[in-house]
């Protein structure tokens, strides 16, 4: 038996998007192609991008598909939406590792804004920086990204705050909504930001398909990453995804019925109580702030991340060491970090991430392999 609690890391391909995209490869046509075949492909394409606007809370023509998330981070962090040679980019500290390497921004042109111990952004520190930047001898256009939903703690930030702070410094916003989107209700549009990022397997679509949002209707930009047939109004070249889009499209509707519904913060919030009674020295991370419902990020001082999520794959139960990323190169969480809770606690965080396919035997066998993991390191570790 196999339990599988890694959803935000990839969430397992729901059925509803695998029939999607089966029907998707049986279609001949380029989507591009004025025949009957290509209309039919496009026709897939286009009911895909109505259903992912809708998980976005946006207008179907403000979706531009890419390969996932990845590019449409890399895209979204443009100089080019500014127009302007020596923009400035600022980066929340607790962001995936494609927005924290600023796209296309210049390394000096990165600043990274701090967050306070509970994950969250710390908008007072936030403003003061970006006032002092406009104000500045060196005062330019500026993009600033901070994303919905962390992958590690679940935080949800404050965005729409921050966009109005950002506007009103005539500055733009991009979001990572990756984690946020089928998690908790998303309104792009309503939130007030310029961009948002969307990866289709984080909601059970299939792996290597994305969107960028371009919420703000006036953005253009003339230095787009990949240039080529003027697929998706040119914003993105080459033939579309077919099979990755229309999954990504009926994993997005079925997401979007989900998002917000009580079942899973039940799920999760049992979870951190069995755990709390099991293990009374575990730190649970952000547990006080407002979260998305599937996630539970937690260390207990001492017991390596890296060891215990070996422990619990040979017993069949698949979870994560801070973040897939930094899991698979055994590395400190640098979410956890950033959030000043040290190198001991960093190295020894670990997350479950529940999902759409998620029971509560899956909790409970996660609880009971937990428990026999904590009792085996406390026999083993010297009295404090
Ligand atoms: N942003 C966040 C917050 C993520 O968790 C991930 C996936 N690890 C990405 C971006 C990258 O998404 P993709 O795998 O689609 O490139």
């Amino acid at each position: 038996m196999r339990v599988y609690l890694d959803h935000n890391a990839s969430s397992p391909l729901r059925p509803e998007a695998r029939e999607a995209m089966i029907q998707a490869a049986d279609a001949a046509g380029n989507p591009s192609s004025a025949h009957a075949e290509g209309r039919r492909a496009r026709a897939l394409i286009e009911a895909a991008r109505e259903k992912v606007g809708a998980l976005a809370g946006a207008a179907a023509d403000r979706i531009v598909f890419t390969s996932g998330a990845t590019e449409a981070n890399v895209m979204a962090l443009s100089p080019g939406w500014l127009k302007h040679d020596k923009a400035k980019l600022f980066v929340s500290a607790i962001e995936h590792a494609s927005v924290l390497q600023g796209g296309r921004f210049a390394a000096d042109a990165i600043e990274r804004l701090p967050v306070g111990g509970d994950g969250v952004i710390d908008l007072d520190e936030a403003r003061r920086r970006l006032r002092a930047h406009c104000s500045g001898p060196g005062s330019s256009p500026f993009l600033v990204s901070l994303m919905l939903a962390n992958n590690e703690t679940g935080a949800l930030q404050p965005v729409a705050e921050l966009a109005a702070i950002v506007h009103e410094l005539g500055g733009l916003l991009h979001t990572d909504a990756v984690q946020a989107a089928g998690r908790t209700p998303l309104r792009a549009a309503r939130l007030g930001v310029d961009l948002a990022s969307l990866s289709a397997h984080k909601i059970g679509g299939p792996r290597g398909c994305g969107a960028l949002v371009v919420v703000n209707e006036t953005l253009h930009d003339p230095t787009a990453l990949i240039r080529g047939g003027g697929q998706e109004r040119g914003a993105r070249g080459g033939t579309e995804n077919l099979c990755g889009i229309a999954g990504f499209g009926a994993a997005a509707a079925c997401a979007a019925g989900e998002a917000g519904g009580g079942g899973m913060a039940a799920l999760r919030d049992g979870l951190e109580a069995e755990l709390l009674r099991i293990s009374p020295d575990v730190v649970i991370f952000s547990r006080h702030v407002a979260r998305t419902p599937n996630v539970a990020c937690f260390a207990v001082p001492g017991m390596s991340a890296g060891l215990t999520v070996i422990a619990f794959d040979l017993a069949g139960v698949a979870i994560s060491a801070g973040s897939a990323c930094a899991s698979g190169k055994m590395k400190r969480s640098s979410v956890i970090e950033a959030m000043g809770a040290g190198q001991g606690l960093a190295s020894a965080s670990l997350r479950v991430s529940l999902g759409w396919n998620t029971t509560e035997a899956d909790v409970a066998w996660f609880l009971q392999v937990w428990r026999e993991t904590y009792e085996r390191f406390k026999a083993r570790a010297p009295a404090a």
